[in-house]
């Protein structure tokens, strides 16, 4: 033990207010990283015993979750830690170049710290602001829609002991009539529960435990055909249907916050400009599923959200949506955030489940399915924020209203993500079924600078590309699937006539590679070997029978492994090479 007796004591009182939130205090394992990597700048040796002393559990338990995420850091980070995005969407935008920038700035390498112990950085995968383009986060701050002006003033500014300037602008939005989920994002201060309550926030909940029985919230959702909206689709009340009935059974809600597909950008901006939509989300569903206990589990580096989010909660306590007898109905529900740490993994559910649980974010086998033996081997929910954040509008306004837009198997709104190359980039709430050709030439105003279109991926960076002959197609989940695609998160990315293809798959290779969590092998070898096959492609050493190896790679992977992300990593490289086969072959003669 290396801290003082005094530090040690205010460790104590804050691990004594996590414990009281899960069942198995071992949870409170991230939460209590942060406090310590907050108090000492790193996670020690040292301090990984304390938190195990704190814990009741094994240093080896803590050794191996402090190893598995990157955001808790192994040894010293600068004063200002810079996380700079080299992912699809930034590098589209200019990353690179502004990284060198930084680089040369700084005078160090990535993971390096400054010798006067200012500055820190390292490159990041995507930072789930991919409509704001490119993006570093400065310790919890965003900077986005960066220059090698901005880079250079931030890093003067901070020098000159200055708070920087930050000049990003809102994420640009637009909705539909009659808007679902963004009705609010244009409302000055909608985050507050007194201007959202002025717009109609908890009149749904009022309603869904006044006049409601929780199965009759369930099959109202389950007849809107509310679809979840993280990528995988399901319905959302089937889902919430194979939940164990039995009162007496604890039951858990996890809210899927780590929205960290390449990308994907939209769940931020629902936490950020109205959580009460989503709170009261998360309220009717765990009335309707018999749950007293929900999570948040949120991605670290949503730090703005987080804060914005964690005050909404607390808004609600105090209004009594949240906490004992709710609005006088008997109804208990407490809602915590939880914080994630920096991986991928841990937005598949079972890998989120494990990671609350304090554990590395390893996903699960399934059968058990989480509604069965989720969280705390209880039965659990995992739905995704804009899955939730429709739920108000659906009990508020009734399936025929819900249905009135898209299709009949993919009915309502949906929020697009869009990002690289074209004019307006932004959040969209559009009707599902909207022509995608549409969106891009419409909505965003076409490709930038003059350039003309090459390819779209119309669902996060794991979804097979689309060429610029194929957008004729509408942005559904039936659509997208007999297209050859999946509408996935709805994270559009476009990409003009200037982008190579083999450089564009080797970004999100480098990406799936770094993000497997290596429990199979086709996932943790086979998509490190697609990786080094295309860097050495695109530094100019590929050989002959590199395609079709890559190939046989991406087709051996796919539908071989515990969890989706073996086959999301496969997608693009079959896809891809498919569609662009002579980009490939040129570097490989
Ligand atoms: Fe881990 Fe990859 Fe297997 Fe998923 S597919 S469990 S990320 S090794």
């Amino acid at each position: 033990m290396t801290d003082t007796p005094t530090a040690s004591t205010k460790i104590a009182d804050f691990v004594a207010t996590l414990k009281p939130r899960y069942e198995n205090p071992k949870a409170a394992m991230m939460p209590l990283l942060y406090e310590v990597q907050a108090r000492k700048g790193f996670i020690s040796p040292e301090a990984e015993s304390e938190v195990a002393e704190l814990l009741g559990v094994s240093e080896t338990e803590v050794h191996e979750v402090v190893t598995f995420y990157p955001l808790l850091f192994k040894r010293p980070v600068g004063k200002y830690h810079i996380q700079f995005c080299h992912n699809i969407s930034c590098s589209l935008v200019g990353a690179e170049p502004l990284i060198d920038l930084l680089q040369k700035e700084l005078g160090v390498g990535p993971g390096e710290v400054t010798e006067d112990g200012l500055f820190s950085y390292q490159r990041a995968e995507c930072l789930g602001c991919c409509a704001d383009a490119p993006v570093m986060l400065v310790n919890e701050e965003l900077f986005g829609r960066l220059t090698a002006e901005k880079v250079k003033s931030i890093i003067e500014q901070i020098r000159a002991g200055k708070k920087p300037e930050n000049d990003t602008p809102l994420t640009d939005t637009d909705e539909t009539d009659d808007p679902v989920l963004s009705v609010n994002f244009k409302i000055p201060n909608a985050a507050s529960i007194k201007i959202a309550e002025s717009r109609g926030a908890y009149k749904a909940l009022r309603k869904a435990v006044r006049e409601m029985e929780p199965q009759q919230i369930l099959e109202e959702v389950k007849s809107a055909g509310l679809r979840g909206m993280g990528g995988a689709g399901f319905p959302a009340g089937l889902k919430w249907s194979f939940v164990p009935k039995d009162p007496s059974l604890p039951k858990y809600l996890c809210v899927n916050a780590d929205e960290s597909e390449p990308g994907t950008c939209k769940d931020r901006e629902i936490m950020r400009r109205d959580p009460h939509r989503l709170i009261e989300g998360a309220i009717i569903a765990a009335r309707a599923i018999g749950v007293e206990t929900a999570y948040v589990y949120i991605r670290r580096e949503f730090y703005e959200p987080g804060r914005i989010l964690e005050g909404a909660i607390q808004e609600a306590y105090d209004a009594g949506y949240l906490g004992k007898n709710i609005l006088g109905s008997g109804f208990n529900l407490d809602i915590f955030t939880h914080p994630g740490a920096g991986a991928y993994i841990c937005g598949e559910e079972t890998g989120l489940i494990n990671s609350l649980e304090g554990k590395k974010g390893w996903p699960r086998i399934k059968p058990p399915f989480p509604a069965i033996k989720g969280v705390f081997d209880k039965p659990t929910i995992v739905n995704n924020v804009e899955t939730l954040s429709n739920i108000p509008y659906i009990i508020n306004n009734g399936v025929a209203a819900y249905r009135r837009r898209g299709t009949e198997k993919s009915p309502g709104t949906k929020l697009f993500g869009v990002s690289g190359h074209v004019k307006r980039p932004g959040i969209f709430e559009l009707p599902m079924s909207f022509p995608l050709k549409e969106l891009i030439y419409g909505v965003c105003g076409g490709i930038r600078n003059g350039h003309t279109l090459k390819a779209v991926i119309p669902g996060g960076s794991s979804v097979p590309v689309l060429k610029a002959d194929e957008i004729d197609v509408k942005l559904d989940f039936e659509a997208l699937q007999a297209a050859g695609t999946f509408l996935g998160s709805g994270g559009v990315i476009v990409m003009d006539d200037t982008v190579s293809m083999p450089w564009a798959l080797e970004v999100l290779e480098r990406f799936y590679a770094h993000e497997s969590c290596g429990q199979c092998t086709p996932c943790r070898e086979g998509v490190a070997w697609m990786y080094d096959i295309l860097r050495r492609m695109n530094n100019g050493r590929g050989r002959k029978g590199d395609v079709d190896l890559l190939v046989d790679l991406a087709d051996n992977i796919d539908g071989q492994t515990i969890c989706p992300l073996g086959a999301a990593a496969a997608w693009p490289v079959q896809a891809m090479v498919r569609k662009f086969r002579d980009e490939f072959d040129q570097l490989c003669s």
